[in-house]
């Protein structure tokens, strides 16, 4: 009887226990991607970019003589109906941690084990399983140091090669056709525009880690702040969709440190941080949803989110030029450099007083990297409500920031065509790609500040303080 490879985050062929496991069984394998009802409200970004990936690694597993099949539905239900259609007596995935994959997969795997198929979960999205990260006292961690200091000597599994074949079975059950998902349709913003800065795929992700590693690391303490410049790895929005391991980016990273590389040791404790995020949503899911620190959930901010400033944000139109480069970096390729990401949610939560939670929303439609636990502690560690957060006092000045990281005016000249009568072609894109209904145009006159900086930031201490008070 064939065996299931239940594919979710984990779009490779390598580093992946369950994929080997299911090779090693000797059984025919069934690679299968199950489109699920939990996650039909996908934002619109990370959705395309899950089209992207699918269509790869269909055509990856079909030089393996394999195939890739697609469901869509409610995935006990399809597991259960593929295991009827073909007789399959296993299933191999690797974990979620996110509250709703963990529900779904613990019920997955009490039913299939109450009918008697083998239902196996391995451990690959993640370096260290978040339960197996404790303080001395046995609880979780808060403060990210201490978290770094409990892991950075652990063994991290090594890495597992890709099966040169995957079994086939003799008769493929039926797959849906990726193009009736229409993965790609809420992009409003033209697909090839954000296409084109895609890295799509296990080979392309693991070049650029070579490259980086060769290339980049050396330098990245240095560069990593600059958003003009290609100085980071550029891997998350493949680590979004597991197309690379995390092991693959630790032993990298591991090895280059030992050889003295100078900001390998960082590009690692970076690597952590993405760990860090799990182990807060793994052990304080509301992370996701709701300011972590309670005395922060009743916070004098403004949850309009239909507000012309709140639009001007979106449509990077606030008049300072790193915010709406940056937002409109974000636009055209799905992507935000992490000194910008900070910006623009420092700009949002405090100079506009508004809720973290329109912004984690926004990033969310928007990002390809789009990661629910990153991207939520990113929020509330900006906003200052999450643990180990920066503190709300400390604003961000968005003009003195831009002097800091981009003397030179390279990043916000790539991506402002206003009053540049030359603008290059990336500033010119973001016109491209916007809606209609946003009426822009490169040669609108630049936009207005929409709010006094310094007003701004007084009218946000001064909401602080009366928290305080309260
Ligand atoms: P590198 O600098 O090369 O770092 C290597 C890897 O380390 C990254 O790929 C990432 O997995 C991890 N990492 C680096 N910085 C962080 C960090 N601050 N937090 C968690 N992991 C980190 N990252 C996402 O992957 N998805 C998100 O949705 C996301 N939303 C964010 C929202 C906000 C408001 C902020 C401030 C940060 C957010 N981040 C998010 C974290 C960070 O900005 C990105 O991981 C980083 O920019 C990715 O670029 P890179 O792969 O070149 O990173």
């Amino acid at each position: 009887a064939p065996v299931i490879w239940w594919i979710r985050r984990d779009l490779r062929l390598s580093d992946n226990a369950a994929l080997t496991a299911a090779v090693d069984s000797g059984a025919p394998v069934l690679p299968v991607f199950i489109f699920d009802t939990q996650d039909e409200d996908l934002g619109a970004a990370p959705r395309f970019r899950l089209g992207l990936g699918l269509e790869h690694l269909a055509q990856r597993l079909e030089r393996l003589g394999s195939r890739l099949i697609l469901r869509r539905g409610a995935a006990l239900q399809v597991l259960q109906d593929l295991l009827k259609e073909t007789g399959a007596q296993a299933v191999h995935w690797i974990r979620a941690y996110d509250p709703a994959s963990r529900a779904r997969d613990t019920l997955i795997k009490e039913t299939l084990k109450s009918q008697s198929v083998a239902a196996h979960s391995y451990s690959g999205n993640l370096l260290f399983e978040p339960w197996t990260v404790e303080t001395k006292t046995g609880g979780m961690y808060r403060v990210y140091t201490p978290f770094w200091r409990a892991v950075r000597g652990r063994d991290v599994p090594g890495l597992l090669a890709a099966p040169g074949t995957i079994p086939a079975p003799e008769q493929w059950p039926n797959s849906d056709q990726l193009d009736t998902w229409k993965l790609a349709a809420a992009m409003r913003r033209g697909a090839p525009v954000l296409a084109a800065h895609c890295r799509v795929g296990e080979e392309a992700a693991q070049d650029r880690l070579d490259e980086f590693i060769e290339n980049g690391i050396a330098r990245y303490q240095d560069l990593r702040d600059l958003p003009a410049v290609d100085g980071t790895s550029g891997l998350s929005e493949n680590l979004a969709w597991g197309e690379i391991s995390p092991q693959r980016m630790w032993h990298r990273g591991a090895e280059a440190m030992a050889q003295g590389a100078a900001g390998a040791e960082t590009f690692l404790k970076e690597v952590v941080w993405r760990e860090f995020a799990y182990h807060l949503m793994f052990h304080t899911p509301h992370i996701l949803t709701k300011s972590w620190r309670e005395e922060w959930q009743t916070f004098a901010w403004s949850e309009n989110e239909d507000t012309p400033e709140v639009l001007a944000w979106k449509q990077g139109r606030t008049g300072y030029r790193f915010v709406d480069a940056a937002m409109r970096e974000l636009y055209v390729t799905g992507k935000m450099h992490n000194r910008a990401r900070m910006i623009v949610a420092s700009f949002l939560t405090k100079h506009m007083l508004t809720h973290w939670r329109i912004g984690q929303k926004w990033f969310e439609h928007c990002l390809v990297d789009w990661d629910p636990a990153s991207n939520a502690m990113g929020w509330q560690w900006v906003a200052g409500s999450g643990p180990d957060a920066a503190p709300f006092f400390r604003v961000f000045n968005p003009d003195g920031q831009l002097d800091k990281f981009d003397p030179k005016g390279r990043y916000q000249a790539q991506w402002i065509a206003e009053g540049n009568p030359n603008p290059p072609d990336t500033a010119r894109a973001f016109f491209a790609a916007c809606p209609k209904s946003w009426q822009l145009s490169a040669d609108m006159a630049r936009p207005r500040p929409i709010l006094d900086l310094k007003a701004g930031r007084e009218r946000a201490l001064e909401a602080y303080q009366n928290r305080d008070k309260g």
